[in-house]
């Protein structure tokens, strides 16, 4: 037995998605079969296209309703709702220590378009394609998974609003509740005013940490940020921000997350920093001849500079709070959602790029 459902498939890293009918294998004893309500679209699942083979399902912001589960799965049944977070294998050292988010096996359960033993849960015209994507591809109307990685949901929530959580949102938010654990007695600088960004300052909002600086290129984001709590905003385009943080804050800042790869940023994100602050960043920063950048900077700050990964979060115990703090509004992260019908992917992927949605998401049903 196979499952029919209606994937996006790209077939060409500058292409553009096309909708075709795929098969799903039946769920394995670990795994269980989705049928996906929404997915986010993240910038991840735009820089994936250099590295995944083609042609690929890619998504890996699935929500929606277990339709099949397999033999050893007791968490879920079919009929519950749940988010599909991210990977992990739960048995490398550190996903026994319950760090899932550094599981040793987290590239490959991402980005080699395979089960961890090499199989491809999805095929297309009798032929296994490039799938598994974050362990659930979920640019798809049904999506095969690990019991593992899904957080069941209770309650009443719109697709939307569980699909636009698990990795940006989780990553922003995060960073600063879990990665630098900011307090009152921080200031915190968040380079970069998209999902991640926007997350990091609600969450910065959240803990009361003061200056809260927002930097961006774009006012109306910058204009968002503020509304969502950010004390300062700062146009990058006007140049010289470590001065203009140092005017906001004479000794420079606790902490600083760099969330736009733009090397520039990312040294500025540094030179901030007050004595012994930290630099998280989320994205590889584009350095080049034009922003040399030297680890000077590092030592004269005794600065710790460090990758955050998915905001340190634990799926089962952080979304469930992001969510019942948004209930409360206390993290409106609604206002970043901007929703596109599932054939509308490709305007969903333009709208991110341009700036035009902070979070775009998917509707499949
Ligand atoms: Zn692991
Ligand atoms: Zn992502």
């Amino acid at each position: 037995m196979t499952t029919k459902a209606t994937a996006a498939v790209i077939r060409d890293p500058k292409g553009q998605f096309e909708m075709e009918t795929v098969e799903l294998e039946d769920p394995r004893a670990d795994e269980i079969l989705v049928r996906i309500e929404a997915s986010g679209v993240c910038h991840t699942d735009a820089k994936a296209q250099e590295r995944v083979p083609m042609p690929a399902v890619l998504g890996h912001e699935g929500t929606g309703v277990v339709e099949a589960v397999g033999s050893a799965v007791n968490r879920v049944k079919p009929g519950d709702r749940v988010i599909i977070s991210y990977p992990s294998c739960g048995t490398c050292p550190n996903c026994v220590e319950g760090k899932a988010y550094i599981c040793d096996h987290a590239f490959p359960l991402s980005f080699a378009g395979t089960r961890l033993d090499g199989s491809k849960p999805i095929t297309m015209n009798g032929e296994s394609i490039s799938s598994a994507f974050f362990q659930q591809s979920s640019f798809s109307t049904h999506s095969i998974t690990l019991e593992r990685d899904v957080v069941p949901v209770k309650g009443d929530h719109s697709p939307e609003m569980l699909a636009a959580i698990p990795c940006g949102v989780l990553t922003g938010a995060g960073a600063v509740l879990n990665t630098f654990k900011a307090g009152p007695k921080h200031g915190l600088v968040v380079f970069g005013a998209g999902a991640v960004g926007l997350s990091a300052v609600m969450a910065g909002h959240l803990a009361g940490v003061s200056p809260l600086i927002a930097v961006d290129i774009v006012e109306d984001r910058l204009n968002l940020a503020l509304e969502l709590g950010a004390t300062h905003m700062l146009n990058a385009k006007e140049g010289d921000l470590a001065n203009r943080i140092r005017e906001i804050s004479p000794r420079g800042v606790q902490f600083s997350l760099e969330t736009s790869s733009n090397g520039q940023a990312f040294i500025a994100a540094i030179d901030c920093l007050s004595m012994g602050g930290q630099c998280g960043f989320v994205g590889a920063p584009n350095l080049d001849e034009k922003t040399p950048f030297s680890p000077q900077l590092i030592l004269s700050r005794a600065a710790s500079v460090r990758f955050v990964v998915l905001g340190s979060g634990i799926p089962n115990t952080f979304l469930p709070r992001i969510m019942e703090l948004n209930q409360q509004g206390l993290f409106p992260y609604d206002r970043l959602i901007k929703t596109y019908d599932f054939s509308d992917i490709n305007k969903a992927f333009e709208d991110s790029h341009a700036g035009v949605a902070i979070k775009p998401v998917l509707l499949m049903s």
